[in-house]
Parts: C-alpha cells; structure tokens; sequence
C-alpha cells in the first residue's frame, strides 16, 4: 500500500493568523519537493505495476519497468496516457470484468469510496476511483488553495459549478469543508436566477464559477435582484474551468463587476492543483508533493525542459495514491511555467493554463487558443459585449486565412465608432496573438450565451464533412 500521509495535515488546523494551511510542505524550495517528488515515485511505480495488469502491460510493452527507472529521463520514456487510453481500459475492464474498476484502478475495491468523471465534453465520460486516503489528499490540496487567498472558517463559498461527477463538484465542496468554511453548493443548474438568488439568501464571502459565468451573473444581477452583483459583499472570486481568471482585462472586467479580488485556481483531475496569489503571475502548484508535472510537445510528447517561459502539454503523475493514480497522464492542457522568483515570496513552480492541445488552432502556423482571443476582447468592453465565435469553414486545428471573428457590439455602440474600433482589436490581435482577423459584426446580445463553459468556436453547418 502506499499510504504516506506524512505531508498531509492531519493535527489541528493552522491558526487564522497563519498564512499557510501547512507551511511545512508549501514552503519547500523547488530542490526538495524534487527529492520529495524521486523518493515518492520508485515505490509509486512498483505499486501500479504489481496492481493494474493495465499499467503492468503498459510499462512491458514500453520496456520501462519500476526498476529501470534510475532518473527523471528514465521516467520521460513511459508513454503519455490519454483519456482516450482510459476510455479504452475503461470498456474493456467492464466487457472482461463487468465493472469499471480493473483498467487503473489498483486499489481493491472494497477500499474505494468515491468515483468522480471528467466532464465528458468529448466522447464517453473517463472514471476516477479514489480511497478515503485520496480524499484526504484532495481535501487538503483545496484547503491549501482557499487558506493562502485568505478565506477562514466562519466564511461562505458559493459554489456556482457543475456539481454532477465532475471534480469541481462534490470533490470541492468537501475540499472547502475540510479547511472549515462553509460551502453553498448551488451548482448550476438551475441557471443564473437560482445562482442570484441563493447570493441574496446567503450572502457569500466567496464565489466559486468559470469566468464566463461569473460574468453573465454580473450582466444579470440588476434585472434579477435590483442591484448591481458588486453590492453584494462578495470578497473573493474564485475562477475555474476556463483560463480567462489569469487574462489580464478578463479579471479586471471581473473585479469590478463582482467589487471581489480574483484568483485563478485548478484542482485538475483530483492531484495538480494550483492558485495565484496578488502577483497574478501563473498559478502557484500547491500539491508538488502528491504530483509531479512535466511539459511535452503536443503530437510529438517530446520533453520540454521546466523553464521559465516553456509552453507545453501538462502531464501529471500522481505520488501516494492509491485508487486509480494516473502515470504520465494528459488531460489536453497547454501550460506555461514560470520558474523566475514570486513577488509574494512563495517558492516553487507556477504556470497558467494558455488553452486545450485539442483546441488549438493553427492559423499561418502561428498557435491560437480561443481563450487568448476572449482575453484580448475583454479589453474592448463595453464597447464590446465580450461574446464572440471563431467561425471556422471546417473543423480545425489548420484555419484558412484570414481568421473569422463574429464579434458582438456593445450595448449602445454608436454606429459610426465601429470602424475605429475594428482597427484597435485587429491591431490587438496582430501585436498580441500575431494573427489579423477578419471581424463580421453582430448586435448587442445576439450570441447564444454559455451555460457554465465558454464555446468560442463554431464550424459552419455542412463544414464538418468537407
Ligand atoms: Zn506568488
């Protein structure tokens, strides 16, 4: 078994004056959560091969086994997992077995309590299987995250997520019960009403949402509550699933419409989780100790060096896990790390989520993430609404120049200003994104609006085939 609790806390609560949830592993320089990271990984590796015939034949077919991995580089030549693998497993445990847990999973089953799923987006939902020594690991990571932005108990977080399977769902509202706030899982369901309303019942110190919804409860407040969101006394605003919270404009239009300080956060499938801090420089990886994380080429997986300002696809390793611990797994998220000192003192890595591997458009050759394209547009509001579609002719990741831009005006916008302001978000896109759009304009509220997640992208009809 792997159970290593020793970098979990487990005695009494840190005091409210204390800045960290658990200083001792938070405080550790890069170089030793490195060591930390090495002495975690052997018996980790001997633990998955001599549990899950999946990963024994994995690790076979590679010619990797535990014991051939003598250093990182080593490690580097088991082959990237991807949910498509775990889907794979998945049908093939339940058609051999008859039930889900004979691909990852290592634990016996009579030790798992708790199966989430990714979000299922794309294809079949892939499961999560943890052991009550997993939630403790993921109850304290969340508690690390919301103790370093300030929040105590005695506070309350609105939790305006999809709550259904997904890990910002029941995994967090656990998480922020562990570090002995108080947690409104409104989930969101019932839309931005319900959403408003329970902020009018409640009053929370804190909203947990993706940006894109966060705004839209802003857009919607006055109509709903007769006031604007920013009077309601929220504090902090906690950004997830989408990457337009590290945007610059995207959470300044968030700042002020919710009158909060914004963090970006992640708690990615259970083990990498990280949060900024007031530098707003990338998300500090707060779990270092339960997770290793690599960058590699997206298509090739080559290995990217972790330095500062390197761009690649997020792979993660879980350390002391016991359920179904992912070895090299991808999720599809482009990253960037910074590895250059934190003006909040705070050692260690931080990265920012630049977009999704499958998302990436290649327009000229230069990369081009949907979400980049949202946080250059947030700048322009109000002129503009913030909505907008890439209108692609057929299904990416390679576009036909000049790049469609379906922007929606600002309420208001005077006819006349259109041109003018076409030129500075062309100009925008050129200087930061080194792509020139094409802008067709649409009225003021004319886009469908996001449910909980951003869509910036639509193939035209009859596109998807040619
Ligand atoms: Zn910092």
């Amino acid at each position: 078994m792997i159970p290593d609790r020793v970098t979990l806390r487990t005695d009494r609560p840190p005091r409210p004056s204390d800045r960290l949830w658990n200083a001792g592993v938070e405080t550790l320089s890069q170089d030793r959560l490195r060591e930390l990271q090495w002495r975690r990984l052997g018996p980790q590796l001997r633990y998955v091969y001599d549990r899950s015939p999946y990963y024994r034949d994995r690790l076979d077919g590679a010619g990797v086994r535990p014991g051939d991995v003598r250093c990182w580089d080593d490690f580097a030549r088991i082959p990237v997992l991807t949910k498509e693998d775990l889907r794979q497993a998945q049908d093939g445990s339940l058609e051999r077995l008859g039930h889900p847990f004979g691909g990852i999973t290592c634990a016996p089953r009579d030790a798992i309590v708790r199966v989430n799923a990714t979000s299922g987006t794309t294809g079949t939902p892939t499961l999560y299987t943890l052991t009550a020594h997993d939630v403790a690991v993921v109850n304290e990571m969340h508690a690390r995250k919301y103790w370093r932005a300030g929040v105590r108990p005695g506070n309350v977080v609105l939790q305006a997520l999809s709550l259904s399977m997904f890990t910002g769902g029941l995994p967090l509202s656990q998480g922020i019960m562990h570090l002995g706030a108080a947690v409104v899982p409104v989930g969101v369901d019932g839309g931005a009403r319900r959403v408003l309303e329970f902020c009018r019942l409640t009053r929370p110190d804190a909203l947990v949402a993706t940006p894109s919804f966060a705004l839209h409860l802003v857009e919607r407040c006055p109509g709903v509550l007769g006031v604007p969101l920013r009077e309601l006394g929220i504090r902090w605003f906690f950004a997830a699933g989408e990457p337009g919270g590290s945007e610059l404009a995207v959470r300044q239009a968030l700042e002020e419409g919710l009158g909060a300080r914004v963090f970006d956060h992640t708690g990615g499938g259970h083990a990498f989780h990280g949060i900024t801090c007031h530098a707003h420089d990338g998300m500090h990886f707060v779990s270092g100790d339960h997770c290793v994380m690599e960058l590699v080429t997206p298509g090739s997986r080559a290995p990217v060096a972790l330095d500062d300002g390197a761009e690649g696809e997020l792979v993660v390793t879980f350390l002391a896990w016991e359920g179904g611990p992912f070895l090299r797994m991808s999720f599809g998220d482009v990253v960037r790390v910074r590895t250059a000192p934190c003006p909040c003192g705070l050692p260690g890595l931080r990265f920012a989520i630049v977009g999704r591997a499958d998302d990436m458009l290649l327009v000229k050759g230069v990369n081009l993430f949907p979400a980049a394209v949202h946080g250059v547009l947030a700048a322009f509001v109000p002129r503009v609404t913030g909505q907008f579609r890439i209108v692609l002719p057929r299904p990416g990741p390679r576009v036909d120049t000049p790049l469609r831009l379906r922007v929606e005006q600002g309420e208001g916008l005077a006819r006349g200003a259109v041109p003018g302001l076409e030129a500075e978000i062309v100009e925008a896109m050129r200087s930061r994104l080194r792509v020139r759009p094409a802008i067709e304009w649409v009225p003021a509220g004319s886009l469908p609006r996001p449910e909980h997640k951003a869509r910036w992208v639509e193939v035209e009809p009859g596109g998807a085939g040619s």
